[in-house]
């Protein structure tokens, strides 16, 4: 049974959406700029974002950013149960922490606190918190090791009948990413699995990392949350990380925006085309298919799941609706005619 939990409205679980998630990357002390990165999140469809709680003296502005935003936070916490108090107290409706860090007596506390106001408490491991007991134990699979970490922490929950839990494990290498979450969800099936690589890394290389790690456990149905860990702004991990839902066809967020690689029948310069067609998309209804292809005798075929086509000829291109042709334009007509085109299409399954 998939089992699901709640942080204010958000269901995570149980058969709900696949949840994208990101992390603050602005300090606590900048109130103002925390709820601006809050509502470019917000906007940009994130669902839950990580803020770290350091210090106890950042608990007053854990607080006031809880009331200024309606973007559902989790206060990063990892070993002080002083702290894991303090978010809950300040409105946090989710913590991370790391429960085998914290003394017996202090873990109770929190856990008793986390009951009586419905705290959802994600716990997990990294490759940094894997032990050298957990290691050996192991037998030097580091994969191994950081089940065993997670384990360590989710019995330690549920031995004191707390149940309301995020499951993770990360790690920056892909193939140990995967067994570990998959050794995680063979060990705790149903419990709700936060998912992605920590520390992907920059550009390209940090996108691809992190696209092969949680596709690979998505499309095996593990994982409830995601998070796309880029040395980038945060928009940019929600943005990636619903690029990986929509290619996996877990989610439609946004426009699905196909175009060909183009090949030596190319008639038109599909980049420009693209350039041009992308900044007008944004009023389009979510999961919107439109092609923009190279030529126009392959291309519409190619297309032809899509919604609306863009077909490039010699001199401009030729506009596709639902498989119908709208008409044939001229490179210069095409700013002014494909807005009318697409608010046209902005009715697209509302009918
Ligand atoms: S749509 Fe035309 S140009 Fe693009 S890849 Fe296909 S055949 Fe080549």
């Amino acid at each position: 049974m998939k089992r699901s939990v709640k942080i204010g409205s958000l269901i995570i679980g149980g058969g709900a959406p696949v949840r994208v998630e990101s992390m603050l990357k602005v300090p606590l002390t900048d109130r103002e700029g925390c709820r601006e990165q809050c509502e470019s999140l917000l906007a940009a469809g994130c669902e839950l974002a990580r803020s770290a709680l350091p210090r106890a003296e950042l608990s007053g502005d854990l607080s006031w950013l809880v009331e200024h935003t309606s973007l559902p936070l989790m206060a990063d916490i990892h070993f002080d149960p002083a702290l894991a108090l303090l978010a809950m107290e300040a409105g946090c409706r989710a913590i991370r922490i790391n429960p085998g860090n914290m003394p017996l007596g202090r873990l109770n506390d929190v856990i008793a606190t986390a009951k009586k106001l419905g705290v959802v408490i994600r716990i997990g491991a990294n490759g940094g918190s894997v032990s050298g007991k957990q290691m050996e134990e192991a037998k030097g699979d580091r994969a191994a090791a950081l089940f065993l970490a997670v384990r360590e922490q989710a019995e330690l929950l549920l031995n004191s009948g707390f149940e309301n839990m995020i499951l993770s494990a990360k790690s920056s290498s892909v193939p140990e990413c995967v067994r570990a979450n998959i050794l995680i969800a063979q060990a705790y099936p149903g419990f709700p699995m936060h998912v992605g690589l920590t520390e992907a890394g920059p550009g390209d290389g940090g996108v691809v990392k992190s696209t092969a790690g949680i596709s690979a456990l998505l499309s095996q149905g593990i994982g409830d949350t995601i998070r796309v860990s880029l040395t980038d702004v945060p928009e940019r991990e929600v943005s990636v990380g619903y690029e990986i839902l929509k290619a996996l066809e877990l989610r439609s967020h946004g426009v699905n925006l196909i175009s060909c690689p183009t090949c030596g029948r190319r008639r038109a310069d599909v980049m420009r085309l693209v350039e041009l067609v992308r900044p007008m998309l944004d009023g389009l209804p979510d999961g919107t298919s439109v092609a923009v292809m190279g030529c126009e005798v392959n291309g519409p075929k190619e297309a032809r799941h899509a919604q609306l086509g863009i077909a490039g000829t010699p001199v401009g291109a030729v506009l596709f609706r639902e498989g119908e042709v709208v008409g044939e334009y001229p490179f210069d007509e095409l700013p002014e005619v494909l807005p009318r085109f697409f608010a046209e299409a902005g009715s697209l399954g509302k009918d």
